[in-house]
């Protein structure tokens, strides 16, 4: 084990800030007492504001995953069509859930890297009238793609009745996705990425629309409840016992995003996608997405290269974790997180590291070149 400083830049999960940390060391508090019900609150109030919407955030405990799975489960039926725009794994995950609960699953096929036109969007529905949930991954964590989520919901709502279900998870409080304005009927996302706090919740937010079609639901279903969910957490409450130290920690978390305000938080982000995706570039690396998200950098190395000894390189000898790829380019592709509390000095510590990896694998490298181009970036 090496002695140095470590640096997570995964794509999640990410660093916790202290006063996060802190708020998880102290005493362990009853969930169903008077002090959660205050903290929950402010929690549910911080959710509303960064989800952007008027409808309850529901907070689950379990991974990003579950509140996948609850979101289709509820506001489906067990003969409903799903069509799932793929283009990595988290929008293919989509699909892969609906199959599991024996629904029709209509995929909409997207090569890994692309973002879906809404041409072909449209031609889906319009062959599939009777589709009940369009799914997608907003940020696709997998390839670095953003898909163009405000447009491809106004295409759902011209050419179906279907819900327009989201997976925000490496999106909401990354980039704007302002959930009432652009009309998103189930939103979700997770505890472990822009809110810096560790795995442990998901949540998930519905729109009228959505609720109206849960009543209307015919899965089985018991954890994953969200009607009795609804209804604990309308009185500061949760169904089962929730991951409370991860709630202390996030109502923290949520302050620091609300104190920084939305603006400067996606501006922030913006800026280190900014600098890193020059760096990357300026190393002779090629960016994997063709609209690129601003919340992880996946590029691909140099044939001569392997992606898994850079991302283990960067690692064990340098404390520097990043991801590699995943599915057919877990050895082609680096991904460089920059999701949550990160500055700017955070991706020239990246590039650094990259820099010397990469030389580390045969790379001619010219010292300092994607360190100086994330630089002038972020000193623009
Ligand atoms: C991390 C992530 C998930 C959730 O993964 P879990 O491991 O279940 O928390 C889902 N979608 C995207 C886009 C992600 O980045």
């Amino acid at each position: 084990m090496m002695a140095g400083k470590r640096h997570l830049l995964a794509p999640g999960p990410t660093p916790v800030p202290e006063a996060a940390r802190l708020a998880m060391a102290r005493e362990l508090i009853h969930h169903r007492g008077p002090e959660f019900k205050a903290v929950f609150e402010e929690v549910q109030k911080g959710l509303q504001w960064i989800f952007e919407t008027d409808a309850e955030v529901l907070s689950l405990t379990c991974s990003g995953t579950g509140a996948f799975e609850a979101a289709m489960i509820n506001f489906t039926r067990r003969d409903s069509t799903i069509v799932a725009i793929g283009g990595g794994k988290f929008g293919e995950r989509w699909a892969e859930v609906g199959s599991a609960y024996g629904m029709k699953v209509v995929e909409v096929a997207v090569p890994w890297g692309e973002s879906l036109s809404l041409e072909v969007l449209a031609e889906v529905l319009t062959a599939t009238p009777e589709a009940s949930m369009v799914t997608v991954s907003a940020s696709e964590t997998s390839t670095g793609a953003w898909h163009p989520v405000e447009a491809l919901g106004r295409v759902v709502r011209e050419h179906s009745e279907a819900l327009f279900a989201v997976d925000g998870i490496t999106a909401v409080g990354v980039q704007p996705i302002p959930m009432d304005a652009w009309k998103i009927d189930v939103l979700v996302s997770g505890s472990q990425k822009a809110f810096g706090v560790p795995p442990g919740l998901a949540f998930v937010a519905a729109s009228e629309r959505a609720w109206e079609r849960y009543a209307d639901s015919d899965h089985p279903r018991y954890y994953f409840d969200l009607g009795r969910e609804r209804d604990a957490q309308k009185r500061q409450q949760t169904a089962f016992t929730p991951a409370i130290s991860v709630v202390l920690a996030l109502k923290e978390a949520l302050k620091l995003m609300e104190e920084e305000g939305h603006e400067a938080l996606f501006a922030r982000h913006q800026r280190n996608a900014l600098a890193a995706r020059a760096g990357v570039e300026a190393l002779g690396l090629r960016l994997f997405a063709e609209n690129p998200a601003n919340s992880v950098t996946a590029a691909l190395v140099p044939d001569s290269v392997s992606a898994k000894a850079v991302v283990r390189q960067m690692r064990d000898a340098y404390g520097v974790t990043i991801a590699g790829g995943q599915g057919d380019f877990a050895d082609r592709l680096i991904r460089i997180g920059h999701i949550g509390f990160f500055d700017g000095f955070d991706m020239l510590v990246a590039m650094s590291a990259l820099e010397r990896a990469l030389a580390d694998q045969g790379l001619d490298v010219d010292f300092g070149h994607g360190v100086a181009a994330a630089q002038r970036v972020l000193s623009a």
